[in-house]
């Protein structure tokens, strides 16, 4: 990832995947599974309707892709972020009565350009872009026109149901998978995302999406690669987003558009886990220190390697977050 700030570059390269687990699927014939006796549900109703048999086979096409780019590391395993990001769609959900089958599911991308995509339903961020969303509203707004996709029917080429679809040269991967959307799919979406966001929690927020979009539109010339997916579709530009944001918000010194790469979410290079920065929090925020979509500088944090109880003592560890009120959510910047 790199950056351009006032002229001078900042660049970082990031290295993962040193000892990345291997995926779960593909790996039945080698586990060692003892027969419990099982109980035969034949005479209730479990058949599969022609529709429900479409859906698991579609399924089946999003669990071989999403296993896929796990298995290089391409994709993080299922953790903590993901957890957020679904309980953003639930809220989405519920609010506008949106009852998919399968359930929508969220995973993150390791990559830091900004870009999000769905694979049948399951909505993929990636890191750079949660790093960079202001609020939780913001992300609530991504995530919103990625639902729009799903509610849509926008869906994945089935035949990755098949498992020699996926047998690809590692390198191959960026040019054989492609989730980018036409055009008109876009539209359709940003459309619905709208409606969405409306009926949302969210509602009354969205100021700071708003004054996401514009800064991100105005630097988006200095940041052709960071702004360039690898597999799914740019930040969409939310027009009807960006007229409606408050005037207020435009002037308020404090307000902070973007954040920069890094700012919100953690890395274990060893094992790909994703995790959020737990930080105290840092005042008032000069104007320079303000990094929108830069470079976070560094900071080794070195700890034993050895068993999961041996915690370090983190100097930036904040109180544990409580899951009910959403302190874990990257709502508060
Ligand atoms: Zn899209």
């Amino acid at each position: 990832m790199c950056s351009r700030a006032n002229g001078c570059l900042r660049s970082c390269t990031g290295l993962w995947g040193y000892n990345v687990g291997h995926s779960s699927q593909e790996q039945e014939l080698s586990k060692i599974l003892v027969e419990t006796p099982v109980q035969d549900d034949t005479k209730t109703a479990n058949d599969l309707s022609p529709i429900q048999a479409q859906r698991s086979w579609d399924r089946q096409a999003e669990d071989n892709v999403v296993d896929r780019l796990e298995r290089i590391g391409l994709m993080a395993p299922r953790g903590e972020v993901d957890k957020v990001l679904e309980t953003v769609v639930n809220n989405l959900e519920v609010t506008n009565n949106i009852d998919v089958d399968p359930e929508v599911r969220c995973r993150v991308m390791m990559t830091s350009t900004l870009e999000s995509f769905t694979v049948g339903h399951t909505v993929v961020l990636s890191r750079g872009l949660i790093d960079v969303l202001p609020d939780e509203a913001s992300l609530a707004t991504m995530i919103a026109h990625e639902l729009g996709h799903v509610v849509l029917g926008h869906r994945l080429d089935s035949s990755y149901a098949f498992f020699d679809q996926l047998l690809i040269d590692d390198k191959e991967t960026f040019r054989h998978f492609g989730f980018a959307r036409t055009p008109d799919e876009e539209r359709a979406a940003n459309t619905r995302a709208m409606q969405i966001l409306n009926n949302s929690p969210y509602k009354n927020q969205l100021g700071n999406a708003g004054l996401f979009l514009a800064a991100l539109t105005t630097r988006e010339k200095e940041i052709p690669n960071l702004i360039s997916p690898h597999l799914g579709d740019r930040v969409p530009v939310i027009g009807d987003l960006r007229s409606s944001m408050p005037v207020d918000q435009k002037q308020n010194p404090q307000a902070i558009v973007a954040l920069p790469i890094g700012g919100r979410v953690k890395l274990d290079s060893w094992n790909d886990k994703l995790d959020l920065i737990k930080s105290k929090p840092v005042g008032t925020v000069a104007e320079r220190e303000k990094m929108p979509f830069e470079v976070t500088p560094f900071m080794p944090y070195l700890m034993r390697y050895g068993t999961e109880t041996s915690k370090p003592i983190a100097a930036s560890a904040a109180a544990p977050s409580d899951p009910k009120t959403g302190e874990a959510a990257p709502g508060k910047p």
